[in-house]
């Protein structure tokens, strides 16, 4: 693989969840990150630790808004969006618009400065998927007006401007799809199944399980995740590629793995499955495996237990009630 360091990388979202872990990422490799993030979803504690490194700067920005970044840049990384349902249906203009007003400066800003973009695409362009697993020929069942359209249509519009990019300016540009993925930095309370099992765990509360709960999900640690948009960044492969880990599991199944790891004695409640929720859902990552030799390594009983220490540490006012919280 290239060696790409010293190289200067721009990582948009990078106070979230998967742009912190990318900043760690692109730090260690010996890269100059410039970290960049407008903090409605992310968080700075995530990036604390990065501010005291003369090879990482931070800018406090809307990428909505025209992005200007002085000096070179070799590589993009576009991480920023609001990415859980919660979210969506608080912010659905700011999700419409980073996903679509957000990349096209980014495209822009890519091209002015001759770098490599990649994009954080997702298993949502597949919609409540009627192919199963979902490969990437596969072109998804979305419903443009339900709840979830407003990232699902931002994230295909994303993928769509980013090939026109590539098409007619000859870009060099990458898109990962991102499967659901999970580890320490999640928010406790962004309303995810495993962060709202584990903070219901560790406030005493009944597990919610939307629907009857045989919806499945496939769950990446975010270390595999991390490692296959690495291998992707660096490859000469422009198309569309699923990362994710097809290890798929009923979500009645994955609250009663959370029950017995925590140990505690919740009992399950069943609450109405959100409009549009997918039945479904695995990466065949066949396309990994060929072009990037990447396929997950931790198994979910590995990542599931770092993950329970993580949220375990936090400060107790971090676990209070989501509904006494103002966000
Ligand atoms: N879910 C649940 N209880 C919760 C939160 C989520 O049963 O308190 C369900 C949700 O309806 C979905 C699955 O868990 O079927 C995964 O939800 P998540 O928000 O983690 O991911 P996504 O639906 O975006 O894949």
């Amino acid at each position: 693989m290239a060696d790409i360091k010293g190289k200067r990388v721009l990582i948009t979202g990078a106070a979230g969840f998967l742009g912190s872990h990318l900043c760690d990422r692109f730090i260690a490799e010996g890269c100059r990150v410039v970290a960049m993030d407008n903090l409605i979803t992310g968080s700075l504690q995530n990036i604390e630790h990065l501010f005291k490194l003369e090879n990482f700067e931070f800018y406090h920005h809307d990428i909505s808004k025209f992005v200007f970044v002085p000096g070179e840049v070799d590589y993009i990384l576009h991480f920023a969006s609001p990415a859980s349902p919660i979210d969506y249906l608080k912010i659905p203009i700011q999700t419409l618009k980073v996903g679509s007003l957000g990349t096209h400066n980014l495209l822009g800003l890519a091209k002015a400065k001759k770098a490599r973009m990649i994009i954080a695409s997702t298993s949502e362009v597949y919609g409540d998927p009627t192919v199963h697993p979902q490969t990437e020929e596969y072109w998804g069942n979305v419903n443009p007006i339900g709840p979830r359209g407003v990232y699902d249509e931002a994230k295909r519009f994303q993928e769509a401007i980013t090939m026109a990019y590539h098409t007619f300016h000859g870009l060099e540009t990458r898109i990962v799809r991102i499967f659901n993925t999970y580890g320490p930095r999640m928010r406790l309370n962004d309303g995810r199944a495993l962060p709202a099992f584990m903070g219901q765990a560790l406030r005493g509360e009944d597990i919610t399980v939307f629907g009857d709960g045989s919806q499945t999900r496939s769950f990446c640690y975010v270390d595999d995740l991390v490692e296959g948009i690495y291998r992707l960044l660096l490859s000469d492969y422009h198309l569309p590629v699923n990362i994710g880990n097809p290890d798929e599991i009923s979500i009645k199944d994955f609250a009663e793995e959370i029950i017995k790891l925590t140990g505690t004695d919740q009992k399950i409640v069943y609450k109405p499955l959100p409009q549009d929720d997918p039945k479904q859902r695995q990466p065949d990552i066949t396309q990994a495996k060929k072009i990037l030799n990447w396929e997950p390594k931790v198994h979910r009983s590995v990542g599931m237990k770092t993950t329970w220490e993580y949220f375990k540490a936090l400060p107790e006012w971090e676990i209070i009630p989501r509904s006494f919280q103002s966000n």
